[in-house]
C-alpha cells in the first residue's frame, strides 16, 4: 500500500500531465470506483471541466476543477494512475477513464479494487478529520506534544490514528520510534517531554528522508504497465528486521504485534 511519500510523489508525477488540462470525457467502467454517483453523472459532472491544480491531503488525491468542485482519489492497496497517448493499448483493470483535451486518456487501475473517488465541493468529514499535515507549519512541536499528553494509547497506535499524526503508516511509525529511541508500547501521556520532541523531529525526518529517495520510485505514468511502487530496494532500520542486529547496538531486533501489525525494535536503545 501506498504511504504518504509515495502518493506525494503521484502527485508530482500527475501535476504536468493534468494541469491546465480540460476532462473531454469521463468513464466509470466499475461503479463501486465512485460509490454514490451513477456512470452517466461521473461524465456529466466531469465533463468539459479544467483541471487547475492537483493536490493532497494526507493520502488523498485532490483533483481541483475550475467550476470549485474537487475529484478526491484514494488509492488504497493497489489503485494507481496512468497516462495513455491515443495509439497505447489500455492496461488490464482500467475502472476509470478520463479523456483529456490532448488527447491523452489519464487511466485509474485497481486490481483489487479498493481505490475509491468522490467528487465534492464542500470537503467530507473523512478529510476535515485529518490531523495537520506534518511537514507544514501546522504541524507544530506543540501539537504534537500536547496529542500525545491526551492519550494513554500506546504510542504506535497513537502515531498511526491519522486523525491524531498524519502521514505514519506502518513502516514509518516504526522507524520514527527506532530514530527517537523510544518504545513503541510506551502510553503517549508517560512519554517525557525531551523524548516527545524528539519523536517530532524523527517523524518529520522519516517523512522528508522518504520524500527525498522518492526518486528512486520510477514513476512513470506513461508505463502502460504502471509498475511504480513495485521494484526499488530500500533500507528500513528496524522494519522486517526481527533477530537481525540493531544498526546502532548490535542487539536482536524484537518483533511484537501491536493491533494487528508487526512492530520492530530495539530493546536497547528504544528503552524510553
Ligand atoms: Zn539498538
Amino acid at each position: 500500500m501506498p504511504e504518504l511519500p509515495e502518493v506525494e510523489h503521484v502527485v508530482r508525477a500527475l501535476s504536468p500531465v493534468v494541469v491546465g488540462r480540460r476532462i473531454v470525457a469521463a468513464e466509470l467502467n466499475l461503479k463501486r470506483i465512485a460509490p454514490g454517483v451513477s456512470r452517466p453523472g461521473f461524465d456529466r459532472q466531469l465533463r468539459n471541466s479544467l483541471i487547475t491544480e492537483v493536490g493532497r491531503r494526507g493520502k488523498y488525491i485532490l483533483f481541483k476543477l475550475e467550476s470549485g468542485q474537487v475529484l478526491s482519489t484514494h488509492l488504497r492497496m493497489t489503485g494507481k494512475f496512468v497516462a495513455l497517448t491515443v495509439d497505447q493499448t489500455l492496461p488490464p483493470y482500467a475502472h476509470v477513464i478520463f479523456y483529456l483535451d490532448d488527447e491523452r486518456r489519464l487511466v485509474f487501475c485497481d486490481m483489487r479494487q479498493f481505490g475509491r473517488m468522490r467528487l465534492f465541493t464542500k470537503p467530507p468529514k473523512e478529510l476535515l478529520a485529518l490531523a495537520p499535515e506534518p511537514l507544514s507549519d501546522e504541524f507544530t512541536e506543540d501539537y504534537f506534544i500536547d496529542t500525545l499528553s491526551r492519550s494513554r494509547r500506546p504510542l504506535k497506535h497513537l502515531l498511526l490514528d491519522q486523525t491524531r499524526v498524519l502521514g505514519l503508516g506502518n513502516i514509518y511509525a516504526v522507524e520514527a520510534l527506532f530514530l527517537a529511541g523510544v518504545n513503541p508500547t510506551k502510553a503517549a501521556n508517560k512519554l517525557s517531554k525531551p523524548r516527545a520532541r524528539k519523536l517530532y523531529q524523527a517523524i518529520r525526518d522519516t517523512l522528508q528522508e522518504a520524500i527525498d529517495a522518492g526518486s528512486t520510485l520510477r514513476i512513470d505514468l506513461a508505463d502502460g504497465n504502471g509498475s511504480y511502487f513495485a521494484a526499488p530496494e530500500r533500507f528500513w532500520r528496524v522494519y522486517e528486521r526481527a533477530g537481525e542486529p540493531c544498526v546502532k547496538c548490535g542487539t536482536k531486533i524484537r518483533r511484537v504485534v501491536q493491533g494487528g501489525r508487526s512492530t520492530y525494535y530495539c530493546p536497547k536503545c528504544q528503552n524510553r
